[in-house]
């Protein structure tokens, strides 16, 4: 006779356990009758379907019957109950499997033993293997997009001859700022809103501590190392106080280049950065420099590229760009001569080197090459968002 969920009219412990240890007798006892995967679901469908079955009847019928002050008991009950059920439905699933399988999909038995003269020692689940069975397939990883975007920056410089350095990701105040020409109290250092290691109030600041806001510190740790000519490209993370939102993250990705030779002019720093960016976005893309500041470049200019997602007309179709904020034009990155103040910090002599250097945000590029409007979504690991990139 099927078991029928009774409505409880005492919610007392003595009555609540009587009636579990019914319904899970119940539970057990139909669970060992099934033996076909129609079986199987009927059964699943008796104890687990939405519509009706056991476990919905107990909720209606004991849960949200329960007095109040029964609510809990009745609650942790429940809860059991569906663990058991659960448990006895996988496990009438899993005991069917080995030999329904067999039978569903090719038909050959092979006996354990057999194989294992052969294939010696193979993990024994049931009596029987099916050796028709697919295999176990790892899923491929992939590049992460801003990862991506930084190779591909990477290797149009690489290909003009310059190297790749690294360098700490938590550095001292000398080589975060003032190496590069930030002094102490210099305002410029509150355009970088910084993180501080704690408790270092006792060092002299330059030798304190922080997460590098950029990866220039390489530039002047590479400098110290290597006499001109110099030419480099710098890749890492950076961090910075900024709260997350769509276009800031606290952490992100910066690449930076340095040349330093005896002859070279802003004209280079043109002619490099024009042919690295239609290198990356394409022959048809248009540069355009404005001046700028930075403590350690002198003259400082940023770099606008033509909008190549309206081509900088401003418009697509008849709607307003976007990425350009309808000016036809996308602001890239920074960039400038070296200040001859940083020179003076690696034992270059300014009278007679000269250099530029450039600096721009990997993560916003990422953003602008794939169309991607939050910033936040690069850093979350959602693999349904990243694989779209693979
Ligand atoms: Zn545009």
């Amino acid at each position: 006779m099927a078991y029928t969920v009774p409505k409880l009219k005492d919610f007392s412990s003595a009555i609540l356990d009587k009636a579990a240890d019914k319904l899970l007798a119940a539970l057990d006892e139909e669970s060992k009758t099934v033996s076909s995967e129609a079986e199987w679901k009927a059964f699943r469908d008796r104890w687990m379907a939405r519509k009706n079955g056991v476990l919905t009847q107990i909720n209606e019928l004991w849960l949200k019957a329960a007095p109040k002050d029964a609510k809990r008991d009745v609650g942790q009950r429940v809860n059991e109950i569906r663990q058991k059920i659960e448990q006895k439905v996988d496990g009438a699933k899993a005991r069917l499997r080995a030999p329904v399988m067999e039978v569903e999909h090719s038909g050959i038995e092979v006996p354990v033993e057999e194989l294992e003269k052969y294939a010696g020692g193979i993990k024994r689940d049931a009596d029987r293997l099916d050796i028709t069975l697919p295999g176990i397939r790892r899923p491929l990883g992939a590049e992460h997009p801003v990862i991506k975007t930084m190779n591909e920056i990477v290797s149009v410089f690489r290909d003009l001859g310059y190297s790749v350095r690294e360098g700490p990701e938590i550095e001292t105040d000398y080589y975060n700022f003032e190496a590069l020409n930030f002094p102490p109290n210099h305002p410029a250092r509150d355009m970088q809103d910084t993180l501080f290691i704690a408790h270092q109030e006792s060092k002299p600041l330059r030798e304190r501590l922080l997460l590098r806001t950029h990866t220039s510190p390489v530039q002047i740790r590479t400098m110290e190392q290597m006499k001109p000519p110099v030419r480099i490209v710098i890749p890492g993370k950076v961090h910075r106080n900024d709260p997350p939102d769509a276009s800031h993250s606290p952490m992100f990705h910066q690449i930076e280049g340095l040349a330093v030779d005896s002859d070279i002019t802003f004209g280079d720093l043109k002619g490099t950065l024009d042919h690295a960016m239609k290198a990356l976005f394409g022959s048809s893309v248009k540069t355009h420099f404005r001046p700028s500041y930075f403590p350690f470049t002198e003259p400082s200019a940023e770099m606008m590229v033509s909008c190549f997602i309206c081509g900088g007309s401003g418009k697509r179709g008849s709607e307003p760009c976007r990425p350009c904020k309808q000016t036809g034009w996308i602001e890239i990155l920074g960039c400038g001569m070296v200040d001859p103040n940083v020179y003076g910090f690696v034992d270059y002599d300014p009278r007679k080197v000269s250099g530029f250097a450039f600096g721009m945000g990997a993560d916003r590029m990422a953003l602008l090459k794939y169309g991607v409007d939050d910033i936040q979504l690069f850093f979350q690991g959602d693999v349904r968002f990243l694989e779209q990139f693979a």
